[in-house]
């Protein structure tokens, strides 16, 4: 695909020259007559959880949970455009909040919910075809294709695990969809442990100091993944009822629990992921008519609408 994208300085510049121009137009307070032509809901979304597990005033459900979801502007474009807007949580949340007025706070969007609301504002932003390319496993042929975005919006997601406890020894454990902020977090924590590997490698460090400083990078990364599933437990209840929910006392318990403990979490977590449907793309290739199926994942190369 020959997508020619701005380099990250003329989007730097782009950036500025419109951040510019926006400090030096006039507050209009009222009486706009361009009003009439300003961001108007494109679409309506419900959310996979529908409502539940967001904290407090994070966001403002309309009674018929339905979202109403405005196209990104120019500025949202290029906000999302810039290099580090992947590393940069910010930049989401703030398109988020612009394009979905009644989120207050997209830090504490429940994962569950995500993607339901990113193919929200894509479809809004940019209707609902997309384009994709995927190279053929039986004859390595690159096509591009079409699809219809609506076909994610209808899957059905049965978030119902999240209302069953499991057990450990006689403690019943119940858990909850990751936020976005934790999600953030530890995808930057991880991006920078893999940044750490690659700069000890590019040592002239013997093998044994390389090594040590290896296995160092490995145990941040295995800290992560504890703190990572703490996140996810809504509380523990001992058997006398006593239900502990301290992100203190659960950070604590699950670092110095036996790894079992970790088996049971993690099973328990599988089986609820499987009630959210895999985004996988039905393709068959002009080429051989061999058929496969293409997983979807949204991010920064198919977000946008190409501009080839
Ligand atoms: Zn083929």
């Amino acid at each position: 695909m020959s997508t020619e994208s701005p380099t990250p300085e003329e989007l730097k510049a782009m950036q500025e020259t419109l951040l510019k121009a926006q400090a030096q137009a006039q507050p209009q307070q009222s009486g706009n007559p361009l009003s009439g032509y300003m961001r108007t809901p494109q679409i309506y979304i419900t959310l996979p959880s529908g409502g539940r597990f967001w904290k407090e005033n994070s966001i403002d459900l309309p009674s018929n949970g339905e979202l109403p979801v405005l196209a990104m502007s120019t500025k949202d474009e290029l906000i999302l455009k810039s290099p580090d807007a992947l590393l940069n949580g910010q930049a989401v949340v703030d398109v988020i909040e612009h394009c979905i007025p009644n989120i207050k706070d997209a830090w504490e969007i429940p994962v569950c919910d995500f993607d339901t609301i990113l193919i929200g504002i894509r479809i809004a932003s940019y209707g609902e075809q997309m384009e994709y390319m995927s190279q053929c496993p039986g004859c390595n042929e690159t096509n591009e294709y079409e699809i219809d975005l609506r076909r994610f919006m209808d899957m059905t997601v049965d978030i119902s695990g999240y209302d069953t406890t499991t057990l450990y020894k006689d403690l019943s454990v119940k858990l909850k969809p990751a936020t976005y902020r934790a999600i953030n977090a530890s995808n930057m924590e991880q991006f920078e442990q893999q940044r750490m590997f690659t700069v000890v490698n590019a040592t002239d460090l013997s093998e044994e100091e390389k090594l040590k400083q290896f296995n160092e990078v490995f145990s941040k990364l295995t800290d992560l993944n504890v703190r990572q599933m703490a996140e996810t437990i809504e509380y523990i209840e001992t058997p006398d009822g006593n239900r502990v929910t301290e992100r203190l006392f659960l950070n604590e318990f699950i670092e110095g629990a036996d790894r079992k403990i970790i088996d049971v979490v993690t099973k328990h977590q599988q089986a609820i992921n499987a009630g959210v449907p895999e985004k996988d793309i039905p393709t068959k290739c002009p080429d051989c008519g061999h058929e496969y199926t293409t997983p979807f994942t949204f991010d920064q190369s198919n977000f946008f609408e190409s501009v080839s």
